[in-house]
């Protein structure tokens, strides 16, 4: 069995696996956008698949870099 990779949600921190999670990357305008195709340029990072953390998430109003 291989080892899934795992991404960690950058509100809660808990570690899962990427197919669980979003990725929200910031756009020119500095807003945060949900990247469903996983193929948006710029800086990602990830969140779980939950609205409580996508909100978490713009509150912090940062992005981790990847
Ligand atoms: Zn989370």
């Amino acid at each position: 069995m291989s080892k899934k990779l795992q991404r960690m949600c950058v509100a809660c921190r808990i570690k899962k696996e990427k197919s669980n999670m979003l990725r929200v990357v910031q756009d020119k305008n500095n807003s945060l956008i949900l990247d469903h195709n996983l193929k948006a340029f710029g800086r990602g990072a990830y969140v779980c698949y939950n609205k409580e953390c996508i909100k978490k998430r713009r509150k912090f109003g940062l992005l981790t870099e990847l």
